[in-house]
């Protein structure tokens, strides 16, 4: 048998963006037959809906709310409900899984980490990073920055890329051997609903029973199954070129040269 979960997704209450309660989503994911999710809200360099303002434990505070709701929920209706982030750097992505509100509580200078240091210290308290959506290309991202080391693994479909941003990540994942997830990015449960097609994720063999399981799977490079069809990730004559970069020792850019998409 295998377990479904939603790996990437927002809230309102965390997420600038977020179209839907942390509740909301719960109810969502028990109806599609998930066996659990992890709330990822947006962090504080990114789209989060937390004024930056406050002091450190409010922030933290409103920032776990969605998580906070979506569990409460899910203990009521039997959904496993795990906490995680998104943060942001410059237009770059990590998911960051294994650590919890009352280690963000004694870490206020987590906010202000470079790359490598969000790297080192994540993994130095247990938990794992995985580049979200790396080849996406938006209008608020200026540059296609790949921060292969800065990660354990990189989210290789994401419900919210065009397909052609998975395929050329689905290549540099296989490539550089990475620990590949997929996630939706799930802003709002009523669509959720609406287009189940659109919310992904992953299958594991095994139950988690914290978020723990989760990290371990992905440090030990367990198996982990996508929830996506194959043809995502089909190669197509007019995909466009995709400029895309290493980031060095100081974390600046350096073009990689490479056309993921049509060689
Ligand atoms: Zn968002
Ligand atoms: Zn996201």
């Amino acid at each position: 048998m295998a377990y479904l979960y939603e790996t990437h997704m927002h809230t309102c209450q965390g997420s600038a963006c977020g179209a839907s309660t942390g509740a909301a989503h719960a109810r969502a994911y028990k109806e599609l037959g998930y066996t659990g999710i992890i709330v990822t809200d947006h962090f504080f360099r990114g789209n989060t809906a937390v004024p930056r303002d406050l002091p450190w434990e409010q922030r933290i505070n409103l920032f776990c709310q969605g998580y906070e709701d979506a569990w409460q929920e899910g203990q009521r209706i039997g959904l496993d409900v795990f906490f995680g982030w998104e943060q942001n750097f410059n237009g770059d992505e990590y998911l960051i899984y294994g650590l919890d509100k009352a280690w963000l509580l004694a870490h206020p200078e987590m906010e202000h980490w470079t790359r490598q240091q969000q790297f080192d210290e994540v993994h130095k308290y247990g938990g794992c990073v995985i580049q979200a959506h790396p080849f996406r290309d938006r209008g608020y991202i200026a540059a296609i920055r790949l921060g292969k080391q800065f990660c354990d693994g990189i989210e290789v479909s994401n419900a919210g890329n065009a397909a052609y941003n998975d395929a050329a990540a689905l290549r540099y994942g296989k490539e550089f051997g990475f620990v590949m997830t997929s996630g939706s990015d799930n802003h709002n449960a009523d669509n959720a609903l609406k287009y189940p097609q659109g919310v992904t994720g992953v299958s594991l063999e095994k139950k988690l029973t914290s978020i723990h399981d989760w990290v371990d799977i992905i440090r030990t490079r367990q198996p982990i199954g996508l929830c996506v069809p194959d043809s995502r990730f089909d190669i197509r004559e007019d995909a466009p070129h995709l400029d895309t970069y290493w980031m060095d020792e100081n974390e600046e850019l350096v073009p990689t040269g490479r056309d993921w998409l049509h060689e």
